[in-house]
């Protein structure tokens, strides 16, 4: 039976990345006989112009019956103004919560042939392979109440929750540990526990986890030390776990690294292993509609889908292996600073990574 793929392609650069992404995908889907169909869904700005929300039911109601989603990326400028309920940034963590896509996995993998593009010394990053784990549905960014009051005295407050069930916690851990069994074994939780209790519970949750896995090297790390640690040393890292607000600025800074956030690809997975692959960069409001936009951490989602979801790894390592060939031949979209690159454009690099597949 055919296997559906929700394609989801967002505002700004969304559709241009997501074009190459799909020329992709189609190519290895014949290559393989993958057996997959394609269908298109609205997200985001581009869904709020066409009906109101930024999650038409329609979408949600895709995305439930797909068997994976590829997402461009949400949001900007032009809905800056809508009302805070109604912004695109909500249909994102719509769709992420209503399909408990609670394991968020950003690897940073720095490809030897962009070492120089790096911010951090070639010999720090060279050879760079790290994998991080963010909680994706719970956290402060969930948690309840939160708003903005006025109080007595007139002035107004802002206020958020930081929360963990044991059980979120939990289900996080084993994925981590289960991912860094495939890896190096060694997994690393960041958290604050020295001052919030929340995460005073995440450590002692991943040190029971742990004793079920006694084959993985387990350490706990205060986030301001792992901040510090990505910086100087991060190649001590083999799979990083840790919540939601402390992932997402890890794994910016982790990308960061990496020469250019136009390189990273990100999965977000259920308890299932079904799950929904975009980029992990946003709509790039700046360089839209320029023919600028590096396509490859989408066409690199794409290869993330097909291991993780799909279980096709042969077509995932061929998709990998195509994007090191064209990095090898020196091609590079604007993002990425290297010295004695050969500029490309968006579809000029995903022209190039069809041609590296079919080589
Ligand atoms: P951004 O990631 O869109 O851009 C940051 C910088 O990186 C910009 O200079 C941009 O030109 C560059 N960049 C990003 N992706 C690139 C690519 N593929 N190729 C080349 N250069 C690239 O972050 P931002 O500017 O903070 O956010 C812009 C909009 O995107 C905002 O509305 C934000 O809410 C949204 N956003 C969406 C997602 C998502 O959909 N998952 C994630 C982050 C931000």
């Amino acid at each position: 039976m055919a296997r559906k793929i929700l394609v989801l392609p967002g505002d700004y650069i969304g559709p241009e990345i997501m074009a190459e992404a799909v020329k992709v995908l189609l190519e290895v889907n014949s290559r393989f006989g993958l057996d997959l169909e394609l269908e298109y869904g609205l997200l985001g700005g581009a869904a709020i112009d066409a009906t109101g929300v930024p999650l038409p039911p329609e979408t949600l109601e895709r995305a439930r019956a797909a068997d994976a989603i590829l997402l461009g990326a949400v949001g900007g400028p032009k809905w800056d103004g809508v009302e805070r309920h109604l912004r695109p940034e909500r249909g994102l963590l719509g769709i992420r919560s209503e399909l408990k896509l609670f394991g968020n996995l950003r690897p940073a993998i720095l490809y030897p042939q962009l070492a120089d593009a790096s911010s951090l010394k070639p010999e720090v990053v060279s050879g760079l392979d790290i994998l991080i784990v963010r909680e994706l549905t719970g956290g402060i960014y969930f948690g309840e109440p939160r708003g903005i009051r006025v109080l007595e005295n007139g002035e107004r407050e802002g206020y958020n929750t930081y929360v963990y069930r044991e059980s979120e916690i939990r289900r996080i851990a084993h994925l981590a540990f289960s991912l860094a069994r495939k890896r190096d074994r060694r997994l690393c939780s960041v958290d604050k526990a020295n001052v919030l209790e929340v995460t005073m519970l995440w450590r002692e949750v991943m040190d029971e986890v742990g004793a079920e896995y006694p084959d993985v090297e387990l350490s706990h790390m205060y986030v301001d030390n792992a901040a510090m640690q990505l910086l100087r040393a991060p190649k001590q890292f083999d799979v990083l776990v840790t919540g939601n607000m402390f992932g997402d600025i890890l794994s910016d800074a982790a990308a960061m690294l990496t020469g250019s956030i136009g390189m990273l690809p990100s999965a977000s997975l259920d308890q299932a292993g079904r799950g929904m692959y975009e980029p992990c960069h946003g709509t790039a409001p700046d360089i839209a509609g320029q023919g600028k936009a590096n396509p490859l951490a989408t066409i690199l989602s794409v290869a993330m889908m097909l291991r993780y979801t799909l279980a096709s790894p042969a077509a995932a390592d061929a998709i990998e292996q195509a994007v090191s060939a064209v990095l090898d031949q020196g091609l590079r979209t604007p993002d990425i600073h290297t010295a004695g690159r050969q500029l490309v454009s968006t579809t000029g690099m995903g022209d190039a990574v069809i041609a590296a597949l079919r080589a």
